[in-house]
């Protein structure tokens, strides 16, 4: 019988979570959920109605009417906003920074963590984010936490960004992921941090293949039946 795992990626940005969560989730047929996706998709959703994030009331308006929903096409996960597909456009790095300054506000994540648990509560999820393993899932089977350097995070997404058509300049993205790393894990609400649990893999000098095998790994390891 085929365990149903709760799988939980955390790390800072460019860490390698997404392709892994990616990769991982299809060798054990479950599903990937990526959560800053989501956070991206309010930020997103923000932007267009030209909400004032600090303005209370507007804010817990915007917060309840809120309608995030993922679909799977052609064996692709998309993430939807009020129907929409945004995959793409939410990719933009300036996103990127308005969900770091949005994900701070805890009515948001409250709403967003409860639809991650209710996703994610019978199991067969590899979910990857900033705090799966501390606060969405902390009975998670398997917590990882992956990091790499800052050069090495930074060119990793210029490359992916570039290959998406994107010109644009490694210090620039050097210096949004700095800024998002330093807002992500010093928030007063779920900031970004290693559960005690978690595996810690630091990817600086390891390609995907290599991180991905240790990972599963530690699956086996904990006699899990992949
Ligand atoms: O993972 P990604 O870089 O797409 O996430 C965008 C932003 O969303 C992060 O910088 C972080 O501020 C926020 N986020 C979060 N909690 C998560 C996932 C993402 O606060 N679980």
């Amino acid at each position: 019988m085929e365990k149903q795992l709760i799988i939980a990626i955390d790390g800072p940005s460019g860490s390698g979570k997404s392709t892994l969560a990616k990769l991982l989730s299809e060798r054990l047929g479950h599903l990937y959920i990526d959560t800053g996706a989501m956070y991206r998709t309010a930020a997103l959703g923000a932007r267009r109605a030209g909400v004032d994030i600090d303005d209370v009331q507007v804010f817990a308006k915007f917060c309840s009417e809120l309608d995030i929903s993922f679909t799977i096409e052609e064996g692709k996960v998309k993430i939807l906003l009020r129907g929409e597909d945004v995959s793409g456009e939410i990719r933009d790095p300036e996103m990127g920074i308005l969900a770091s300054a949005i994900s701070a506000k805890p009515l948001l994540r409250e709403k967003l963590v409860e639809l991650q648990r209710r996703i994610g509560e019978k199991g067969g999820v590899v979910l990857e984010g900033r705090d799966i393993g501390t606060v969405v899932f902390p009975q998670a089977d398997l917590k990882f936490y992956l990091d790499a350097s800052l050069t090495e995070r930074a060119q990793r997404r210029c490359n992916e960004l570039r290959q998406n058509g994107k010109e644009i300049e490694l210090k620039e993205v050097l210096e949004e992921i700095k800024e998002r790393d330093l807002k992500d894990s010093t928030r007063d609400f779920a900031p970004l941090k290693k559960a005690d649990e978690a595996v810690v893999i630091d990817s600086t000098n390891k390609g995907i293949q290599e991180v991905l095998e240790e990972m599963l790994g530690y699956i086996i390891d904990c006699k899990f039946e992949i």
